[in-house]
């Protein structure tokens, strides 16, 4: 089993932690109408980051309207021993992170997602330097680079995130995709883009607006480049 390609470039993950959770199928619904297509999932075991978000069941509530819609699940493990998660998210998700922070064999890990037929990446915190990557560049499908301290939505975009992006653009293989991850919203999308990330996560600044659907249709459009 192998997972469908991921998006090169313009595209924008709701973050479903952030969701009106007792409104969860109909925001859902409405954000697959508006054409959102990759729904991203934050998994924290209030051990590596010092919160407590979603577990496999919810992932597999989440998977269901995206899978039928023709989209994908994008898996971010903020968590102690990943190698561990995995094999409880694989079956539901189509691309899996884990932070290089978290265990001293990334190689075996995106190995491990491989095998489970996932897309396999990296996330990076901002205080990691992008080289630390650099020399798994043909294990890797994309990385996750994070623009605020993982563990809760809402917080403000580091600004070296953009330098970042592009040192790590240069460094890795073209086909992998660069994922950024927090802080994103109409403010600090473009820089990123330009930057040469083509995956966008949003979590407050789509649940968090009054309209979530107008507020994904205004980042979808910066993401395309209008
Ligand atoms: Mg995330």
């Amino acid at each position: 089993m192998s997972a469908p390609e991921l998006p090169r470039e313009g595209v924008v993950l709701p973050s479903v932690m952030s969701a009106d959770m007792l409104a969860l199928g109909a925001q859902l619904d409405a954000l697959i109408a508006a054409g959102a297509r990759v729904a991203h999932v934050d998994v924290m075991d209030g051990h590596f980051v010092p919160n407590l978000t979603i577990g496999p069941d919810f992932t597999r509530a989440v998977a269901g309207p995206f899978h039928a819609a023709g989209g994908l699940v994008d898996v971010h493990l903020m968590v102690s021993r990943p190698g561990d998660m995995i094999p409880l998210f694989a079956p539901m998700a189509d691309a899996i992170t884990v932070h290089v922070e978290a265990d001293p064999h990334p190689h075996r890990l995106l190995g491990a997602i491989r095998e489970a037929g996932c897309r396999a990446g990296l996330a990076l915190n901002p205080g990691t330097p992008v080289e630390h990557v650099a020399e798994l560049g043909g294990e890797l499908d994309y990385v996750n680079v994070l623009a605020v301290n993982p563990g809760f939505a809402g917080q403000s975009f580091i600004t070296t995130t953009p330098g970042r992006i592009a040192r790590l653009r240069a460094l890795l293989p073209d086909r992998v995709v660069i994922e950024v991850d927090g802080g994103i919203g109409r403010a600090t999308l473009p820089d990123a883009r330009a930057a040469g990330a083509g995956m966008f996560v949003s979590a407050s600044s789509i649940f968090g607006a009054p309209d979530p659907v107008a507020a994904f249709r205004e980042l979808a459009g910066l993401a395309a480049g209008g």
